[in-house]
């Protein structure tokens, strides 16, 4: 009976434990803002409701083939190429129970016990214990001292024999940086020369602000997709806020996406062919949806930025992308308050009722992840019950929901 020593030593997701809390307290009827969930507050686009609700109208929902359904992988390869300009078979194309599915999958794949994976710090919460449930390990990089990108040089360095993957997450969970198109062509030729994949998480790649556009990793990978290294994560959650669908798909060559569909074949068969439809419907339908979203969290990064800039002892770098930023809060700990981010968190959901996630369940102590998804004005409340916890010049009393409360430690 009981639980093996394995399962015991896999963390829960550190965010979707936030929420549960989140949930409880709001339950209880305390005013809490969360800025710990990456999800986005939107409707599904019509043309995804529009088309699962038409098959669900039919009465058949099926099993699907376990890598996909054709005409979902048709809509796939389109995306493919009008977002990469790369033309991919329905052979490299595996559907997935959300991105994070694919990522294990792809690591399932790849990963014998006692592999290396490098991890570029800050990096999203479930890639170590996912290499973990691969019985391989995570090896992390962290970037110099007040950097939130790690150089070519450093995750070099930490390549050994025993590498068989580097994880890239640009536009990244949790720092909303856009690595750089010199770090990502260095990264992926390095890759493919060492026959190392490289797996892009690329889930924020249409989430970016001031008109940039995410350098693709196609542009340095190798012309024939079943000789590349190269593995291209991605998913309707975060472009089209569709998390609750749970659809996502990774581009691998034909031998990684064929034992990826074999792996999923004996777990969860196939993923929903209600999501798939209402995935494709999405992919295919009016693009104002995904430029509304985004241009909706271009401004709440702006106001979170500029809201943090008045906070004394927190350090904040402009995000280029995603729905979050990871500012330094080490300024800010102090006896009385927190000696570190999950003391500081605890603090902050204590004290002002705003759910963060500590900057150390993404490897980089002092920090402290906001999440801007919410609207401007969860986001502009957040903001100013950080700033009555922290700044010691802020008005002592703030209302919280109906309480009035009063700073009594600064
Ligand atoms: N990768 C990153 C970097 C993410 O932030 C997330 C979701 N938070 C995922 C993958 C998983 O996305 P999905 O909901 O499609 O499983």
């Amino acid at each position: 009976m009981g639980v093996s020593q394995f399962a015991r030593s896999i963390s829960e997701s550190p965010t979707m434990a936030l929420n549960e809390q989140a949930r409880l307290l709001r339950e209880q009827g305390e005013s809490v803002v969360h800025l710990g969930i990456g999800e986005p507050q939107n409707r599904a686009p019509q043309g995804a409701i529009d088309t699962a609700a038409e098959s669900l109208a039919t009465g058949l929902v099926k099993y699907t083939p376990s890598s996909g359904m054709p005409s979902f992988k048709k809509a796939v390869i389109h995306y493919t190429e009008e977002n990469y300009g790369r033309t991919v078979t329905p052979q490299n194309v595996v559907v997935t129970t959300g991105a994070k599915q694919a990522i294990f999958n792809a690591l399932f794949a790849i990963l014998d016990p006692g592999d290396e994976v490098v991890l570029l710090a800050p990096y999203w919460v479930s890639y170590p214990e996912m290499v973990k449930m691969c019985r391989a390990v995570p090896v992390v990089v962290t970037p110099r001292p007040g950097c939130l990108v790690p150089t070519f040089e450093e995750v070099q360095q930490a390549v050994t024999p025993r590498t068989r993957a580097v994880i890239v997450n640009s536009p990244n969970n949790p720092s909303g940086m856009v690595y750089g198109r010199d770090l990502i062509g260095e990264l992926v030729r390095f890759c493919e020369d060492r026959g190392i994949h490289a797996i892009m998480d690329d889930i924020y790649h249409k989430l970016v602000f001031d008109g940039i556009t995410a350098p693709s990793c196609y542009d340095f990978a190798k012309k024939d997709t079943d000789a590349s290294s190269v593995i291209v994560i991605n998913g309707v959650a975060k472009t089209w806020g569709m998390t609750g669908f749970r659809v996502g798909w990774a581009i691998a060559g034909r031998d990684v996406a064929t034992a990826m569909s074999t792996i999923q074949s004996q777990t969860t068969s196939c993923t929903s062919n209600l999501g798939q439809l209402a995935a494709q419907g999405a992919i295919f339908g009016p693009k104002d949806g995904v430029e509304a979203l985004r241009s909706s969290m271009e401004h709440n990064r702006d106001v979170i930025v500029d809201g943090l800039a008045q906070v004394p002892g927190v350090r904040v770098t402009r995000p280029q992308g995603t729905f979050y930023c990871l500012p330094d809060f080490s300024g800010c700990l102090r006896p009385g308050i927190a000696r570190d981010s999950h003391e500081l968190s605890m603090f902050l959901l204590s004290k002002a009722r705003v759910v963060t996630v500590p900057g150390r369940d993404f490897g980089l102590e002092g920090y402290i992840r906001l999440s801007y998804a919410g609207s401007t004005k969860e986001v502009e409340e957040g903001l100013k019950r950080i700033r009555w916890a922290l700044d010691p010049s802020a008005p002592k009393e703030i209302a919280i929901g109906a309480k009035t409360v009063t700073r009594d430690w600064l």
